[in-house]
């Protein structure tokens, strides 16, 4: 029968294929009892399972690209050594032989004991070992349920039937399917070729969702319950735009879905006709389109659709899946490569913007946790907080800048003394620098991302402070509307037509542009072409996008007559009512 799951649409495209759930470690474990005679089989079967976890592992490690190696190798490398200690490796194999129990059940004893020891422990950093104890057990959990128990045939008086080849690549060519997904969750899948995934919980403007949309995979968050419909190699289409899994689908609704693949595909083509296109609107007016960037692919992404640079470099991404974070010297070659791969076109290095949903081993080990992580000790703040860990990226990017046209952002800033004291410690930075005789560019510019309303209403006195400010529409919604980004229950309400944001936005672009610095956009509004017109009109001249919805926003510029705009703005902005505004905004995205 075929039926539809409706949640949020996070990143459009289609995908159609099987769905491959991903159940996190809460795999239902059973306990039934070994006959004495048939533990030693239960311990080779529960060894078997280890021994393929750790293959599986390796071989992880072996596909890994290189670009992914920081990211990910780290990661990898607690996973083995998790699945190479005594309480995965030896633990549960002496619970089998004492309790006769199943290997399942032995395991998630010792799973449980480790849970409770950390929990007992109140330790953030080893909260974050009890994740990897969560994934490395899951792992086994997955091969043990994936295998025939020898102990169950026994019973049966039969023969074991041969254990099914552990399938290493789970995921590859299909539909991930889960309750929630971390942004390392996500960067993990992409090299296991993932059509595209399905979430119980988060928001389109999770740091999740983003990354979908950077890998092009198509996305569907805040299902709710929806999980429970879908069963494991279940036919599904995903429409990551609308939101919708259609489960079971017929012909009709493959064909029809097919045709929509082709016809993305066919506006993609007609799109890459605009790569050597001048940005420059049908009034003459050069607007600035940049790309913003995560992960090591996005880069060839960003030069292939001719980025003016790149307006946001999120370089938190290199600091997750690891146990340690990246030294001075780790984190100037990954900024060195990019400076290098755009080849003399400005890169904008985003400081650390770490915590919130974007948590991370090894960086405040012993910290308790917050309750309020996204009003709590994040980007700025942590990074002034922690100031070995800051001075160590401050040097890493004073010392790029000495490669290429280095720009430094500083995200999340509140009060204009958070911008002065980096400032303080960039110059401190550079001065060791000089002693040590290093090269670095005296003159890179600083920004400050404006995200928070307390920096947009005084972004004048910030502008003072500033070499250019770029808008993290992002951040600045869930502020002023007070909705947590990654809760899909308040989603309804994260809406960047939302007057407070607009004139937010407005006051920022007028403020910069009186004290005659650069404003730029890099939120996920500036990359959404059905706000392109209104951003003009607005008088924003600098866009950062993903790199694949470049094209997209270059495609409503070239055809955008900004004078014209301008004044069907202003009615927007004098809108009363949410109809009116919405029906005036549906006008100016009439082409000109
Ligand atoms: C933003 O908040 O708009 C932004 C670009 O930063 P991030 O999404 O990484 O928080
Ligand atoms: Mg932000």
């Amino acid at each position: 029968m075929t039926f539809s799951l409706h949640g949020i649409g996070a990143s459009k495209g289609i995908a159609i294929g099987q769905v491959s759930l991903v159940e996190r470690s809460q795999l239902e474990v059973r306990e039934y009892t070994v006959a004495p005679a048939w533990v030693e089989a239960e311990v080779a079967r529960y060894q078997r399972a280890v021994d393929d976890a750790k293959e599986q592992v390796r071989r992880l490690r072996q596909r890994l690209p290189r670009h992914l190696f920081s990211q990910v190798g780290a990661f990898i490398d607690v996973h083995l050594l998790m699945l190479e200690d005594d309480a995965i490796a030896g633990a549960p194999v002496r619970r089998i032989r004492e309790r006769f129990c199943n290997a399942e059940w032995a395991l998630k004893l010792e799973r449980d004991a480790l849970v409770a020891a950390f929990e007992a422990i109140d330790d953030a950093y080893l909260r974050a070992r009890r994740d990897d104890v969560e994934h490395a057990v899951g792992r086994v959990q997955q091969i043990l349920a994936e295998q025939v128990s020898a102990q169950i045939s026994n019973t049966e008086g039969t023969q074991a039937p041969p254990r099914p080849a552990v399938d290493t690549a789970r995921h590859a060519g299909r539909v991930v399917c889960a309750d929630d997904l971390t942004p390392a969750d996500t960067v993990l899948m992409q090299y296991q070729g993932v059509l595209a995934f399905v979430t119980e919980y988060g928001g389109p403007n999770s740091h999740t969702a983003i990354l979908a949309r950077s890998l092009r995979l198509p996305a569907v968050v805040g299902l709710h319950s929806g999980l429970q419909y879908l069963r494991d190699g279940d036919e599904v289409i995903v429409d990551g735009r609308h939101g919708v899994v259609l489960v079971a689908p017929g012909g009709r609704a493959i064909d029809y879905y097919r045709s929509r693949q082709d016809q993305i595909a066919r506006h993609h083509a007609v799109r890459r006709k605009l790569l050597r296109t001048p940005c420059v609107t049908l009034d003459g007016e050069r607007i600035g389109l940049q790309a913003n960037v995560e992960l090591g692919k996005d880069i060839a992404d960003a030069t292939q659709v001719n980025a003016d640079g790149v307006g946001l470099y999120r370089t938190e991404f290199m600091f997750m899946n690891r146990a340690e974070p990246p030294g001075e010297a780790e984190q100037f070659h990954a900024y060195r490569a990019v400076v290098d791969a755009m080849n003399g076109a400005p890169v904008t290095i985003r400081t650390l913007d770490l915590g919130a949903d974007k948590q991370v081993d090894g960086v405040r080990p012993g910290a308790p946790e917050a309750a309020n992580p996204a009003l709590g000790l994040r980007a700025v703040r942590l990074c002034l907080r922690e100031p070995g860990l800051f001075k160590a990226q401050l040097r890493a990017i004073a010392r790029v800048s000495a490669y290429g046209r280095v720009r430094m952002m500083v995200p999340m800033v509140a009060v204009v003394e958070e911008l002065l004291q980096v400032h303080s410690m960039l110059q401190q930075c550079r001065e060791e620098l000089a002693t040590e005789g290093v090269a670095f560019d005296a003159n890179m510019p600083v920004g400050a991302m404006i995200e928070v309303p307390a920096a947009a209403i005084c972004a004048d006195l910030f502008a003072r402070n500033s070499d250019f400010l770029s808008i993290g529409t992002n951040d600045l919604i869930q502020y002023t509307i007070a909705i947590d980004r990654i809760d899909d229950e308040v989603n309804y309400l994260y809406d960047p037509l939302n007057p407070a944001v607009l004139r937010l936005v407005q006051g920022v672009i007028k403020a910069g542009h009186s004290a005659g610095i650069p404003v730029a956009m890099c939120g996920e509004m500036a990359g959404d072409s059905r706000y392109t017109r209104l951003l003009l009109g607005l008088g924003l001249k600098e866009f950062s996008v993903q790199p694949n919805a470049l094209l997209e926003v270059k495609q409503v510029i070239v055809n955008a007559h900004v004078g014209r705009l301008r004044k069907l703005v202003q009615r927007v902005m004098r809108a009363h009512k949410p109809a009116s505004r919405k029906a005036l905004v549906a006008q100016l995205n009439q082409p000109a």
